[in-house]
């Protein structure tokens, strides 16, 4: 490499799926176009590329869905919808199809690679940057993005990229640095200072898609392993701010599983607006019915079976581990005949059953966090282009940006999606 004098047309921040959208999307576009040939450069600060979407999707990389909605993300709704729109879920299925990556539904609505292995995600993404003459550079730890002074004779790059004791010159730069998930595979939010020095502002940040600590006395070790159904509601006072219905995995910890890990941003972001005492998430184990329908049940059981055992009636709408934790944490005597429950302790039961306050501690953290809340506000951002609106010839891209889904494909999605506008975007001609 050229070190110091080496200038480029784009340069692109962090190879994750977002980068290395982008960069495969400016490669194509200029390749569209007559002129000289134009060099993009593709920094990552990891030694190997990929790494987190090696480990998505268990190892299986869920690319998207088959069903998006403006409603499946956490952000500012007007720009969301438009940048979702702009490149859909179809159009990322018949993306990845051509780069030789077929994907296939599951009953759930996510799409996955025919081939189960998120390794061919990563490897068609690198083979289709090198393919089209993009230069990845590995171990290229970007510190900082610089303008250049106007009127610098520079052959008309604005902005100098610093990595190393390198620095690349750029006509336009893209910053897909992710957010703060799980460090380890590069994001650790440096990024975000770098924007910050360029004059964006980013709002507070929290795990997101992160599972849940519960506290003593609770039965969650006991049940390690055991996922159910379940209603969760995130409530601050009276007021229910989020409510979902899905499956929940007990652990040694507490809790994890889809709808655990999707309620988990919004329990955080509620005890940060509302202070921790206001805030409660409660969990009904009988979805769809409440105190009054599930008390109706367990009387007309009790009258039609009055001699079984609570906990072998209970094993008709509830795992039997899990009935037998609540029937003992409810103080009762797991082998009492249903018709002799008091009535006491069957409302008990029944608040239990369908209110059920989960003693969250806290969350396990951004090393077991899927995704990041907060980031760059999407109205420093024109959603046409991802062009910012601050700095002319920069661009922001996938999760360093205000915006986040739910588990299912939709943060790959945002990163594909945004990848395809700036890409485009930025390997226009002046
Ligand atoms: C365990 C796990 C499983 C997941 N599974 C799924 C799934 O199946 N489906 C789904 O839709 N989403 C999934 N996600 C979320 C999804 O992986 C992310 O939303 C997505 O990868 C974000 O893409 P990104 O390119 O914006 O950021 P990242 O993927 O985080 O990429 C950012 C890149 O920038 C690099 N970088 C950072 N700072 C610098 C710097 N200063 N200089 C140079 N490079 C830098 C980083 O090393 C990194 O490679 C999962 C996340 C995790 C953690």
């Amino acid at each position: 490499m050229d070190g110091a004098s080496e200038t480029t047309d784009i340069t692109i921040v962090g190879a994750g799926a977002a980068g290395l959208a982008a960069a495969i999307f400016a490669a194509e576009a200029i390749r569209g176009t007559r002129g000289p040939a134009r060099k993009i450069v593709l920094l990552e600060a990891a030694r190997r590329v990929g790494a987190k979407i090696l480990i998505s999707g268990g190892g299986r990389c869920n690319v998207t869905n088959s069903a998006v909605h403006p409603e499946d993300y956490n952000g500012a709704r007007n720009p969301v919808r438009n940048i979702l729109a702009a490149f859909d879920q179809q159009a990322a299925a018949a993306w990845f199809a051509a780069l030789g990556v077929p994907l296939k539904r599951e009953p759930s609505g996510k799409l996955f690679p025919l081939s189960d292995s998120a390794r061919t995600v990563v490897d068609a993404l690198v083979a289709r940057c090198r393919a089209r003459g993009v230069a990845l550079r590995m171990d290229a730890r970007v510190t900082d993005v610089v303008r250049s002074p106007a009127g610098v004779a520079d052959g008309g790059a604005g902005f100098t990229v610093r990595y190393g004791d390198r620095e690349v010159r750029a006509r336009r730069v893209i910053v897909a640095t992710g957010g703060r998930s799980l460090p380890r595979t590069g994001s650790d939010g440096a990024g975000w200072e770098i924007v910050r020095r360029l004059g964006h502002s980013v709002t507070a940040t929290h795990p997101a898609l992160v599972p849940l600590v519960l506290a003593a006395p609770m039965f969650h070790a006991e049940l390690s392993g055991l996922a159910v159904t379940v209603e969760l509601s995130v409530i601050i006072g009276a007021k229910v701010i989020d409510r979902r219905i899905g499956s929940m995995l007990w652990s040694h910890f507490g809790v994890s599983g889809p709808v655990a890990m999707d309620a988990s941003r919004h329990w955080l972001a509620a005890r940060t607006r509302a202070g921790p005492a206001a805030v409660a998430m409660r969990c009904n184990f009988m979805p769809g019915d409440n105190f009054e329908r599930c008390e109706e049940w367990i009387l007309k059981a009790a009258a039609a079976h009055p001699r079984m055992m609570l906990r072998n009636l209970l094993a008709e709408r509830v795992a039997d581990r899990l009935g037998a934790a609540i029937v003992r944490g409810c103080e009762i005597d797991p082998a009492i005949a249903a018709g002799q429950l008091p009535r006491d302790r069957r409302r008990r039961l029944v608040q239990a059953l369908t209110a059920f306050d989960l003693p969250i501690a806290g969350d396990r953290g951004w090393d077991h966090a899927e995704v990041t809340a907060g980031g760059v506000p999407l109205g420093e951002i024109d959603y046409r282009t991802m062009e910012s609106r601050r700095v002319p010839g920069l661009y922001l891209i996938g999760e360093m940006l205000d915006c986040d889904g739910r588990i299912g494909g939709f943060n790959f999605q945002w990163a594909w999606a945004t990848g395809y506008l700036a890409g485009r975007a930025a390997a226009q001609p002046d």
